[in-house]
């Protein structure tokens, strides 16, 4: 990526671009492969543990600030950036899928989820062409079949929603069935696009505290959520200390 400048979040990658969206359409339209990061300060936690994460991460085509920890960690560091989630960078992408005509798959999700989901886009944008779904609990016989599927319909844009690391993991693992594809980890997005899970009011999101409504909605979280503050600390502490590896541009 030589047009994105490349910056350090706690040693992990971040693209700052004004365009991802025109971007990765060119990607598309060209059939250049790519896999999406999006990063917040919970992932960048668990890679901290995980050096497999990590990896992936470091080895993404695109790593763009999902969180508002990571924006806020940039901001610190004097950079004037925006925060982009991935679930609006998907959405900008399924808006504009009819007119750049490439196919989408939804894989994650409880049973029928993703179906939803995908019923719901088809009607929002008619000419989109949807290849696909698939939700996430299959076993290892019927994720060999869905393994050949995806190597027959050959979808370009491939969306997986098994939450962190897991869809990582997993895109890492099988980018080669569709290398020309771009395929990005959700989470929870067609959850929300399914009408089974709300995103954070504006307000909230406005205000940095999405992860509140999130811990409201989802209390059992409490326990992953115990990353946001080591997150904010190690954020301060980089700061403070100016270590050199804060938020410079990467070799
Ligand atoms: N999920 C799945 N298969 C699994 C585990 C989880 O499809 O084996 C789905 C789950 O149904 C949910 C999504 O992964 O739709 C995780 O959403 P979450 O909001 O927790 O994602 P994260 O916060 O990790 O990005």
């Amino acid at each position: 990526m030589s047009e994105a400048p490349l910056f350090s979040v706690l040693g992990l990658p971040i693209h700052l671009m004004d365009d991802y969206q025109g971007w990765l359409r060119s990607r598309l339209q060209q059939g250049i492969g790519t896999h999406v990061v999006t990063l917040n300060a919970e992932m960048t936690m668990q890679a901290e543990a995980n050096a497999a994460l990590a990896k992936i991460i470091h080895q993404a085509e695109l790593v763009i600030p999902d969180g508002a920890g990571v924006v806020l960690y940039l901001r610190l560091q004097g950079k004037q950036i925006q925060r982009y989630p991935g679930i609006e960078l998907a959405e900008s992408l399924l808006h504009s899928g009819a007119e750049g005509s490439w196919s989408v798959f939804f894989f994650g999700g409880a049973p029928g989820v993703a179906e939803t989901a995908a019923a719901i886009w088809q009607q929002q944008v008619p000419g989109l062409s949807i290849a696909g779904t698939q939700h996430g609990y299959i076993s290892p016989t019927e994720a060999e079949e869905f393994r050949q599927t995806l190597i027959q319909l050959k979808p370009q844009l491939i969306f997986v929603g098994l939450g962190v690391p897991r869809q990582e993991l997993w895109i890492a693992q099988h980018r080669f069935l569709c290398p020309q594809a771009t395929w990005i980890g959700v989470g929870g997005s067609f959850d929300v696009w399914a009408g089974v899970k709300s995103r954070a009011p504006a307000w909230l999101a406005d205000n940095h505290l999405e992860w509140l409504y999130r811990l409201y909605q989802e209390p059992w979280r409490w326990r992953r959520m115990l990353a946001l503050p080591k997150f904010a600390r190690k954020a301060l502490v980089d700061r403070l200390t100016q270590k050199p590896s804060a938020s410079r541009m990467l070799p």
